[in-house]
């Protein structure tokens, strides 16, 4: 069940329900991860339904949708500095957008993959990252925090990183291939992020946690373990309320998550 806590609030609007980061709201930045609704999906293929789901939740948090700005996602470690809007032709195989314009939203979607709202308080620059496990294994996140210090001075002490739902350990489930691939990338991590799992139709699988692993190369990266802030929601375990392709399959739709500075 998805409830109000002491990291997330639950919204209720008039068309749409949606996920708030307390600590994001007690800085002042308006953002939202969006929950499941039959009526909205914010994949690119139906634009027009696209563009009404856009319009719902901008609306919800009175914003101009017109000032989306969303990449053309897929499953790179490209992070891209904004200045202006694009459409999502302009912003092809792109996973990070990172700006520090006010009133451009910047959106990202996901039905999985890991969805990271990230927030510079003291330089005012905001960020929004895509990494599937595919982006996960590229490393995206590095590259996301690297361009905020290397474009805009950042501290990584002032940036509070939101994890927004997505699958996890309890049901990201691989097979050997994709876990040798990920154990001998990251075989300098000590902790354990990679668990043996059920074995199906004779194979063994293993569980990977690419959250714990996204998180420690954060704290590499010098960001303090209190600055990140996890929903802790598994998309999977929580499919009649989160979007999940690993459940819902070829009739999947994709839920937004938008930051934006005012
Ligand atoms: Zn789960």
């Amino acid at each position: 069940m998805i409830q109000t806590n002491s990291v997330i609030t639950l919204k209720k609007g008039k068309n749409i329900e949606y996920i708030q980061f307390n600590s994001l709201l007690e800085l002042g930045i308006k953002h939202a991860y969006t929950l499941k609704n039959e009526n909205l999906n914010f994949s690119h293929k139906n634009l027009e339904l696209e563009k009404n789901s856009y319009k719902v939740i901008c609306e919800e948090l009175s914003l101009d949708y017109r000032m989306i700005t969303k990449s053309k996602q897929n499953h790179t470690n490209n992070v891209k500095v904004i200045e202006k809007p694009y459409s999502t032709e302009e912003l092809i195989d792109i996973d990070g957008l990172i700006t520090n314009k006010k009133g451009i939203i910047l959106s990202s979607t996901n039905a999985d993959c890991i969805l990271y709202l990230i927030y510079d308080k003291s330089k005012k620059i905001i960020a929004n990252v895509h990494s599937g496990w595919r982006g996960t294994y590229k490393r995206i996140i590095e590259n996301a925090i690297s361009e905020m210090k290397n474009k805009f001075n950042s501290n990584p002490k002032d940036i509070i990183i939101c994890i927004c739902p997505s699958i996890r350990k309890c049901h990201f489930e691989v097979s050997e291939d994709v876990k040798d691939m990920f154990e001998s990338k990251f075989n300098f991590i000590e902790e354990k992020f990679i668990e043996k799992g059920a074995i199906k139709d004779g194979k063994q699988k293993y569980n990977i946690d690419t959250i714990k692993l996204n998180n420690k190369l954060l704290a590499d990266l010098g960001i303090p373990v209190d600055n990140i802030i996890d929903s802790g929601l598994c998309s999977v375990c929580n499919h009649d309320k989160i979007n999940s392709y690993r459940i819902d399959g070829k009739q999947f739709k994709l839920g937004t998550a938008l930051i934006t500075l005012e």
